[in-house]
């Protein structure tokens, strides 16, 4: 039986423009010859204007995970201490990666939900004399967007490293990387940069450069200064996902031609859309009602019906896969991602999915209510 294409509504891996599916379909690179070097400079310029840096973006074959686990390997030596900022999964994620490789880890913890202070963080790093500190700008678990210029101001002020993760901000939300101060800022291809998954990139200021020159911890093949000496002839140490970088190219001319700034208007007015429609909808937000959640929005279920019966209807039914919750809310909790190559109809079809499948097992309200709820949002927020 032939599968159905699913909508990708998900924090990623997300649907990519077709212009880009087209670009995967070409030959195979060789990436020792000089049409990979071409193309692969090329990405590398490109990604330097999406991350707003002047500095060297590596470009690794790997999830955004394995990318963060190349920022612990450079920059920390075994034994030393670390601030790791959690406010969500992956704050959690990166507190037991960085023990897990013999860091001494000071956790600063949040609930789920919470959203880091820059005075918290002075305190902590006053308390704790760590060297490094670990930032989650967008926890995709909770949808909470960090305000990350003051925590990058505090991190300066007290001369600690600082190493961001943005895997699924980075295109979609504002992040000066150069302009803000941020040492290490690391993504991956598949969430708002509309490439599908394989390559994670990570920038790399010169203070980090210089901390890595020292660091003991040990490392191959996520060794930076062998992948940046690789780079600088146009290759790379080890074979990358040629077609991915390929595809790469294609996506971030998408977005650049629009403007960065574009891609944040749109992201924030499909957030609005969303909000607005889950609203209308009658649903309880999850994710903070306001401008910064524009990544993706949760919302819990109505009492009685199951968030996971209702994510599988959609994508079995209405070929629109979403993401679930987690823990006790993993019965209660979905989570819609507006990231990357979604538009306003993508999410007023989910909202009417969402609508017709509640209605389905049970819940009293009116079909449509989300979608012209969300469209309206959307218009009020694109007017010029
Ligand atoms: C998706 C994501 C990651 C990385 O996940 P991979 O599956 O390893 O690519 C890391 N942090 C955040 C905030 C994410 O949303």
């Amino acid at each position: 039986m032939a599968r159905q294409p699913q909508k990708l509504l998900t924090p990623g891996p997300t649907s990519v423009p077709p212009e880009v599916l087209r670009a995967l379909a070409e030959p195979v690179l060789h990436h020792r010859s000089p049409d990979f070097a071409e193309v692969f400079t090329l990405a590398q310029e490109r990604l330097r204007e999406v991350f707003r840096t002047e500095r060297e973006v590596l470009v690794l074959t790997s999830s955004g995970t394995g990318a963060f686990e190349s920022a612990i390997v450079n920059l920390v030596s075994p034994g030393e201490r670390v601030l790791a900022v959690s406010h969500g999964e992956f704050g959690e994620r990166w507190q037991k990666m960085a023990a897990a490789l013999g860091c001494d880890v000071a956790p600063l913890r949040y609930d789920w939900g919470g959203t880091p202070s820059p005075d918290d963080l002075r305190a902590a790093l006053a308390e704790t004399g760590a060297s490094t500190v670990f930032l989650v700008h967008s926890e995709t678990s909770t949808g909470v967007v960090s305000d990350l210029e003051p925590l990058l101001g505090v991190c300066a002020e007290l001369n600690v490293l600082s190493i961001v993760d943005a895997v699924s901000s980075l295109g979609a939300v504002p992040l000066e990387t150069d302009a803000w101060g941020a040492d290490v800022v690391v993504t991956a291809s598949q969430k708002a940069l509309m490439t599908p998954p394989g390559l994670a990139f990570v920038a790399v200021s010169e203070r980090a450069w210089e901390r890595s020159a020292t660091s003991t911890m040990p490392r191959f093949y996520w060794d930076w200064e062998r992948q940046r000496r690789a780079q600088a002839t146009g290759s790379t140490p080890f074979t990358p996902a040629t077609s991915t970088v390929v595809a790469l190219v294609e996506a971030l001319g998408l977005v650049l031609g629009d403007g960065l700034e574009a891609a944040f208007a749109r992201h924030r007015a499909l957030g609005r859309a969303c909000r607005a429609g889950v609203k209308a909808i009658g649903l309880e937000l999850y994710s903070p009602d306001s401008d910064t959640a524009a990544v993706l929005t949760g919302a819990l279920t109505p009492e009685g019906v199951d968030a996971v019966a209702l994510r599988l209807a959609l994508r079995d039914r209405h070929a629109i896969t979403i993401a679930g919750g987690h823990g006790e809310l993993v019965s209660r909790l979905f989570r819609i991602g507006h990231i990357g190559y979604v538009t306003i109809e993508d999410v007023a079809q989910t909202l009417t999915a969402i609508e017709t499948e509640l209605v389905e097992a049970g819940a009293a309200l009116e079909i449509g209510r989300g979608a012209a709820a969300g469209l309206v949002a959307y218009g009020a927020a694109t007017a010029v």
